[in-house]
């Protein structure tokens, strides 16, 4: 059959033609007629591969088009290997549920703080870049934190941003992050997909049940062998929601090599903080998030430390990280600070409430929080997690997601409106499911 090959492709086969022709003579110690012939069947072979790949040039733009390759393969091929192994970080569809899922604080601004805020949106200057040193912000954080002497901040766009900066910051070839586990996955996500080594050292399990304290010793020990240039610990825990012991984390933060990152989303539920205690250690560094406390849509999360560590960690921070908008209603709710401490006593008054509750259901086991959300066991976990969602009900359902956590659901702590909800389907569930 003959083939139609495009005007465009013969040029290219000519090229190729050429190219093989003027190899060495060493090389192609052929009679010229043989010569010739090689290098058509060699032109050819090499415009079989390249017209996979052709080249378009368009008022200076080269797109390059993979005729025949489907993205997926292409994708399959190029990515690192590790990439393609991961699951991305699921967020379910919560459209018309009770939204306990999230660790977001349930309360909206009191009407007269959100008029405040409309005038501040409406009379920023989106037009240009953000103020890349978001001075004005950091000094507001700066003084409602407390910082030792000597401390600064650097902003993120959440957390999870920091989580990624600081990896990349000490990933050097071999580099280790090491935390507990079961903790906040993306320690592990992100190290992965940084390129670093991850370990993770299991929490306490005390005479066959789990009881998520810090396991010191095995802690200890894993430190001295993994040697690792990150640590992250999560104070309070999630998803198990208690305090580590501070002794114990004090006793980590002085037999790592590393850095050790205590990140304090939960602070605002919490009873103990390492910020005073930055000034004591060389290699500390606190990470507080806003979004637990009612800025979740925001995206603003801030590292605490030595201003010698940070000056270095600010060469990665990209110039515009945390938008115009974020920093404006930022500052405008932190003068406005204790409305949202308020609305976090309030969530640790309900959290008790709703962790008896929990507890007088016979079959659920509850576990003891610090955070804006309650850990539990329940049977049949999954089909619970259903049936709640049925009612109109989502929570996170962390069966199967490590082998500590099996038939282990988490609550967010919401409204006490929502929170009777969430307790009216569950015993409804349980009693279906019986
Ligand atoms: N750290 C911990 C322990 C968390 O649970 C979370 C959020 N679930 C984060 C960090 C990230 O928070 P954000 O990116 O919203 O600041």
């Amino acid at each position: 059959m003959t083939e139609i090959i495009p005007t465009r492709s013969v040029g290219m086969m000519k090229r190729c033609c050429n190219a093989v022709k003027n190899l060495p003579s060493v090389v192609c110690s052929l009679s010229s007629v043989c010569a010739n012939l090689a290098a058509i069947v060699i032109a050819r072979i090499l415009f079989r591969f390249m017209s996979n790949i052709s080249v378009t040039h368009q008022a200076g733009i080269s797109a390059i088009s993979h005729a025949g390759i489907s993205a997926s393969t292409l994708a399959g091929a190029l990515l690192r290997k590790e990439i393609l192994d991961l699951h991305a970080y699921h967020v379910p569809d919560s459209s018309g549920c009770i939204k306990l899922d999230a660790m977001e604080n349930p309360y909206l601004l009191p009407a007269a703080l959100r008029g405040e805020i409309a005038g501040v949106v409406a009379s920023a200057a989106i037009n240009r870049y953000p103020d890349p040193g978001a001075a004005s912000l950091k000094e507001k954080i700066r003084s409602l934190t407390g910082l030792p002497q000597g401390m600064d901040v650097l902003l993120g766009n959440g957390s999870d941003e920091l989580i990624q900066l600081l990896a990349m910051a000490v990933n050097k070839p071999g580099a280790t992050l090491l935390s507990v586990e079961p903790s906040f996955v993306m320690y592990r996500m992100i190290a992965t997909f940084t390129g670093m080594r991850y370990v993770g050292v299991p929490l306490l399990v005390a005479n066959g049940v789990e009881d998520f304290s810090l396991d010191l010793p095995v802690t200890l020990a894993a430190i001295r062998r993994e040697q690792p240039a990150l640590v992250f610990l999560a104070y309070p825990n999630n998803p198990t929601g208690n305090l580590f012991s501070a002794d114990a984390v004090a006793q980590i933060i002085e037999a790592a090599p590393g850095l050790v990152v205590v990140d304090e989303a939960y602070y605002a539920f919490a009873s103990g903080s390492f910020i005073p205690h930055l000034g004591s250690y060389p290699n500390l560094l606190v990470m507080r998030t806003f979004s637990k406390l009612g800025m979740a849509g925001l995206r603003l999360g801030f590292l605490a430390g030595s201003t010698a560590w940070l000056e270095q960690l600010e060469k990665l921070r990209l110039p515009y990280n945390v938008g115009v908008l974020p920093q404006l209603v930022a500052e405008k709710l932190l003068e406005h600070h204790e409305v949202l401490l308020q609305q976090a006593e309030q969530i640790r008054q309900d959290r008790t409430r709703l962790l008896r509750q929990l507890g007088e259901i016979p079959i659920v086991q509850v576990y003891p929080s610090e955070a804006n959300f309650l850990l539990f066991r329940v049977a049949n976990a999954t089909a619970v997690f259903n049936g709640l969602k049925q009612r109109g009900v989502l929570i996170k359902n962390l069966n199967g997601g490590h082998p500590m956590l099996k038939d282990c659901l988490r609550v967010t702590v919401g409204t006490p409106d929502e929170n009777m909800k969430f307790i009216a389907a569950l015993q409804e569930t349980i009693t279906q499911l019986a």
